[in-house]
């Protein structure tokens, strides 16, 4: 007898988005789920190339409600749904200066009343925490100390330990080329190995999203990827920084963050590009070290010990992409997680879930969130 071919869902992609879906689904009671990827190991792409924290501040919205929701199973996830603590409460520091200063500033009591612990700390205080930051830099800084280091190869194979045990499937190896349509309706998809049917098939494909859906005509949601860079290296010596929080001069667009050992820091560059396997750009390493060098010199490396870029999956308005097609019924969008996708990611994969079940979401107004935004 040959593989199975028939499924009520399939998921394209296994990164965070199709991984956090499959557990959500399999804990609904939905479990003839297949999940085809076409690299050789799930979260290859931005999953596993991320900063990998959570930070409850953000300036769209719903983006912040989906942080603050995915917070608290990060912080206390079910019972045996991890082998280790998914979180580090190592601390988010975020220094602000002029107007970007006096926006967050407003926004803390709603932050506070969202659910979010919002520290304001002087300058003082913030010098004394991490001695590299100058105060003539920033006008104002937030810390953010329930926050803090993902685990976020914990997290993915936790998902999908769990949605497995229940039954769901992972293909790899298996890229989707095609949609099949019949009589309107989405009704599986052609990968490379052969044809599957399916009720339901849920684009999670990450940066390549915006291009599984014109796989069948134009597509109603324009996503862009952009590319982000890392970079690690040797702490300095004389300096302890292990137990620095992240910390991100927004206004100045760098941050660092102690990182197995050393540190890691960012030019948190924005460069559209079509999606790829994202690679470093030397002129972007060459910045990080002339940001560095301006902003924190006692932190410019010697050499650098790795760098590694990723793509952040933007909508337009810059909130995520989640629920079915408004055009082509059967085909469900989670897509669109730009910069946040793995710290959202509980949220995210239980409303997907719920709307596939249930049709509706008890978690927020699913309409922000909605690709029909776009047909209006
Ligand atoms: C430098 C950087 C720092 C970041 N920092 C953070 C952070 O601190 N916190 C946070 O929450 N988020 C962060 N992010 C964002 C986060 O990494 C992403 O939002 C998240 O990983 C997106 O997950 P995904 O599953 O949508 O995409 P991906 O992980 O890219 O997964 C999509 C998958 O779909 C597969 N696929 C694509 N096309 C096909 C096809 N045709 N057939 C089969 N499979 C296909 C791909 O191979 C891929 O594995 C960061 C990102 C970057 C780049």
């Amino acid at each position: 007898m040959g593989a199975k071919s028939s499924f009520e869902a399939i998921i394209i992609g296994c990164g965070i988005a199709g991984a956090s879906l499959a557990y959500f689904l399999a804990e609904q009671g939905m479990t003839d789920v297949l999940i085809l990827e076409r690299e050789e190991q799930p979260g290859y792409h931005s999953t596993g190339r991320s900063a990998a924290v959570l930070v409850e501040l953000d300036f769209i919205p719903s983006i912040l409600q989906l942080k603050i929701l995915g917070a608290g199973f990060l912080r206390k996830p079910p019972d045996g749904f991890s082998e280790n603590p998914l979180i580090r409460q190592s601390g988010i520091l975020i220094l602000f200066q002029g107007q970007l200063w006096e926006t967050v500033r407003q926004m803390i009591p709603g932050l506070r009343q969202a659910g979010a612990v919002v520290d304001v700390l002087s300058h003082k205080e913030v010098v004394s925490m991490v001695p590299v930051v100058s105060p003539e830099n920033f006008d104002g800084a937030v810390l953010l100390p329930e926050d803090g280091q993902l685990d976020v190869n914990e997290l993915l194979w936790s998902y999908l330990r769990h949605a497995r045990l229940r039954g769901i499937q992972l293909r790899l190896k298996e890229e989707v080329k095609g949609i099949k349509v019949d009589q309107g309706r989405c009704s599986g998809v052609i990968a490379s190995s052969g044809e599957y049917q399916s009720r339901w098939v849920i684009n999670a494909a990450g940066a390549w999203a915006g291009n599984i859906r014109k796989l069948v005509g134009r597509t109603p949601v324009q996503l862009t990827p952009y590319r982000r860079t890392i970079i690690t290296f040797a702490a300095p010596e004389g300096l302890n920084v292990k137990d620095w929080p992240l910390t991100a001069d927004l206004s100045h667009e760098l941050y660092f963050a102690p990182e197995s050992g050393g540190m890691l820091a960012s030019p948190m560059e924005e460069e559209p590009m079509e999606p790829c396997d994202a690679r470093t750009d030397e002129l972007v390493i060459a910045q990080t070290i002339e940001r560095l060098k301006q902003l924190t010199p006692r932190l410019v490396p010697k050499s650098i010990s790795s760098k590694w870029a990723g793509l952040r999956t933007f909508a337009p308005d810059q909130a995520m992409v989640v629920g079915e097609d408004p055009v082509l019924k059967g085909f469900f969008w989670l897509s669109g997680q730009g910069g946040s996708g793995i710290e959202t990611s509980p949220a995210v994969g239980q409303i997907a879930s719920d709307l596939i079940v249930n049709g509706r979401t008890e978690l927020i107004d699913a309409q922000h969130i909605s690709p029909m935004r776009f047909t209006e």
